[in-house]
């Protein structure tokens, strides 16, 4: 199925910039019907088009336009909810530039506009679970006194068993049900602001990719209950700083889950392939944050360091910025 113009038949899209549909083609909003077609073909061109396993959105490789595969929106595969894209096109290039125009070692045609054009707006799919969770931690809390009288320093240490209960309900813990997101980079994503949250409509992935989920919420609860319990444990250190030091003797979380919500969260992909190599870059298409880590271009780095040996600080610094940036 895709979104078709009234007016030119064109593509109608959701465009993020506008919060609303729009078509590109004659430049007119709320103009979109559905038309619906059948198989895996394209409906503006009739090309076939490239649907994998889990594709539930995708754009035609000849004429750009995007469909969307409606038995995987349906029935079990139906989103409760959908974070719709605030971040447009244009935005996540400026932000990615942003990031990298100043630093070395990238190679040049990192930032090209013809690469990054080919940046898509995923809808990846993701499961949020509430949990009542009751937390029991108990350790040993370490207290250091120290003193000075004449020419001799006094250290006291002192030990406190320190016990604490507590009752926290999480609501929402996001895990992503795609096999070929990489579980880090989407969870350093995070946070999304919830609250931007809709109930699912099917014209907000008209203009992107998406996939339904690949995996079932009961085997993705493993990760969220183990975010539940690290949750647990900070919160509850976050209340022991009067000591210097805790060591944890026991920890124990019970959790009862309340509600899992099957939900499609807005993600900017640029994948950029260099010296054989694939990188990634994400970048959350509701705030803009950006995870990933750059290539380095080993033929910029050899030339810069052969004619100084400042070049091997450039690196090192280089190399930590890669950090920051993750
Ligand atoms: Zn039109
Ligand atoms: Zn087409």
């Amino acid at each position: 199925m895709i979104f078709k113009c009234v007016n030119c038949g064109g593509n109608v899209i959701y465009s993020p910039e506008k919060a609303g549909m729009y078509c590109p083609y004659c430049d007119s909003d709320e103009s979109g019907e559905k038309a619906q077609g059948a198989g895996f073909t394209c409906i503006s061109c009739g090309a076939p088009l490239e649907v994998e396993e889990f594709t539930s959105a995708c754009k035609c490789k000849y004429c750009g336009s995007y469909s969307i595969l409606e038995e995987r929106v349906e029935g079990e595969f139906t989103p409760h909810l959908v974070l719709p894209f605030k971040v447009g096109k244009k935005q996540a290039k400026e932000k990615i530039v942003e990031q990298f125009k100043k630093k070395r070692f990238i190679p040049s045609d990192f930032l090209s506009e013809a690469k990054m054009e080919k940046m898509e707006g995923n809808y990846v799919p993701f499961f949020m679970y509430d949990y009542d969770c009751k937390y029991h931690y108990e350790g040993i809390g370490k207290k250091v006194r120290v003193w000075r009288s004449g020419n001799t320093e006094y250290t006291e240490t002192s030990l406190y068993k320190v016990e604490r209960n507590m009752d926290v309900d999480f609501a929402g813990i996001p895990v992503d049900a795609s096999k070929g997101m990489k579980d880090d980079m989407m969870d350093l994503l995070e946070p999304y602001d919830y609250q931007a949250l809709e109930q699912f409509q099917d014209k907000y992935l008209s203009g992107f990719l998406s996939e339904r989920y690949n995996m079932g919420s009961e085997e993705l609860s493993i990760r969220a209950r183990e975010k539940a319990k690290k949750d647990a444990e900070s919160m509850i250190k976050s209340t022991l700083t009067a000591y210097q030091s805790v060591k944890t003797e026991s920890d124990e979380a019970n959790l009862s889950l309340k509600d899992t919500k099957y939900s499609l969260l807005p993600v900017w992909s640029y994948l950029y392939e260099y010296g054989g190599k694939k990188y990634e870059f994400h970048l959350n298409g509701q705030t803009g944050k950006l995870v990933g880590e750059p290539p380095i271009s080993t033929k910029k780095v050899v030339a810069y360091s052969t004619t100084t040996f400042l070049g091997v600080f450039a690196i090192l610094n280089f190399l930590r910025m890669i950090l920051e940036v993750i």
